[in-house]
């Protein structure tokens, strides 16, 4: 068996491993690198040639792939794991995997980009299992992270099995679905694992990241400490389907109604909601489109902002979305002194976001907000929860993944910690690199 690094081993995004065995071989994940497209002002990804996709680092570079593939596997919907299948998947001609929640952001991709053939999508749900070729067998191990239905991909060969972990945490009391199926990973570990492919997004924390419900016990406090005389916004992750649950709930608490805006936040929650996995709140308001968007802060500002608990895209200070545009003066909702901002998310520490944020925190406290940090928790495992997992699976071999080489080496240094040693049974690669297992 042989592991190809395609895009995700140099850096944090692009995610994309190639995984050979005889004849067959599957693509897990095809992701895109965000910052990226951050950095090139009013960047149209689908206006760019693949070519220059790659070029930018913002795509992984697929062209070491030259054979046919059985399947491209996702194991989850963040962007920098499926960002690129619209653009790279359709020239595979293999069916795309994914549970049903995946497969529905995959479908509302496809209504912006027309990929050159149809794709075939195929629900694999977790704890569920598919033979891609005779000797081929995917199978989905449920697992939490930060995003629904989110899974560890473990592919058996005759060869012996691969565990792909990129991403998750290991979090025994979610807010949203049940906690990791340790009674799978322990026997798989029993009977053998070759190989662990994992991310390394959050090695440098010591301990164990807090489990989801520790973020919607902070969300409750803080909320519940309002002043309910001010506006109140709330910005978080659009994808974290367990937050917004925590979120919007808290609204009838506090006497408010939950109103959730930004493209972004309507793409993710009305699928959630489509699928059954969050239930808002009778009076909740979902709006992604602008007009809608401009018209419901219009009458929220008529209505009196103390009624509304917005939820809104933009915690990252990107330009583009709502928070951002609050504080730049752009939208009817204006904030006045003592109105109350939440984050319900960290800075993800690249220097783009950092002066963003910056710039729009400025802003939001020169217009007299109070601000309100740290209202979040980690989707990511920390160094603890990765030490339980080579526990849990005891590999063969270790291959580090999803981080530029120190976050790579951090890991290293842990999987020295257990017995495991550079180069013999762990390997720090970079993309394009193969790993024979
Ligand atoms: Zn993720």
């Amino acid at each position: 068996m042989e592991v190809v690094p395609i895009g995700g081993y140099e850096e944090v995004g692009r995610n994309m491993t190639w995984v050979r065995d005889g004849d067959d071989s599957i693509i897990i994940d095809m992701g895109i690198r965000l910052d990226r497209v951050l950095i090139h002002e009013d960047t149209d990804i689908s206006k760019l040639s693949q070519e220059e996709l790659v070029r930018r680092g913002i795509i992984p570079d697929d062209t070491v792939i030259k054979e046919k593939v059985k399947a491209i596997i996702l194991s989850h919907g963040h962007l920098d794991h499926l960002g690129a299948v619209t653009l790279l998947a359709s020239k595979y001609n293999a069916p795309v995997v994914g549970t049903p929640y995946t497969l529905e952001l995959v479908k509302r991709e496809l209504r912006h980009t027309r990929p050159k053939k149809k794709l075939d999508l195929q629900v694999l749900n977790e704890g569920e299992s598919l033979y891609v070729s005779e000797n081929m067998e995917v199978e989905f191990i449920r697992v939490t992270h930060s995003i629904p239905q989110s899974s560890l991909v473990a592919v058996h060969t005759d060869n012996g099995t691969l565990v792909y972990a990129n991403d998750f945490k290991l979090d025994d009391h979610p807010v949203i679905g049940a906690k990791p199926n340790y009674k799978r990973l322990k026997k798989l570990g029993r009977s053998g694992v070759k190989g662990l492919i994992v991310e390394t997004t959050r090695i440098n924390n010591e301990g164990r990241t807090p489990s989801e419900s520790i973020a919607k016990r902070l969300i409750e406090d803080s909320l519940t400490k309002t002043d309910n005389r001010k506006g109140l916004v709330v910005t978080t992750f659009s994808s974290h389907i367990s937050r917004i649950k925590s979120i919007t709930r808290m609204a009838s608490v506090i006497n408010r109604t939950p109103v959730l805006l930004g493209r972004s936040m309507e793409k993710y929650v009305s699928i959630a909601e489509e699928l059954g996995i969050i239930e808002l709140p009778d009076d909740a308001h979902l709006y992604g489109d602008r007009k809608a968007i401009k018209k419901i802060l219009g009458r929220i500002v008529n209505d009196g902002k103390e009624k509304y608990l917005l939820v809104v895209t933009g915690h990252q200070g990107e330009p583009d979305a709502l928070l951002s545009k609050i504080a730049g003066k752009k939208l009817p909702y204006r904030v006045n002194k003592g109105d109350q901002v939440i984050f319900s998310a960290d800075v993800i520490p690249n220097p783009i976001n950092v002066a963003n944020r910056y710039a729009m925190e400025t802003k939001l406290k020169m217009q007299g907000a109070r601000l309100f940090k740290g209202n979040h928790v980690s989707g990511h495992a920390a160094k603890e929860d990765h030490r339980d997992l080579i526990k849990l699976l005891q590999p063969e071999m270790i291959i580090p993944c999803h981080g530029d080489l120190r976050m790579l080496a951090s890991y290293a240094e842990l999987a020295e910690d257990e017995g495991y040693a550079l180069n013999r049974d762990l390997f720090l690669v970079r993309n394009g690199q193969i790993v024979r297992l």
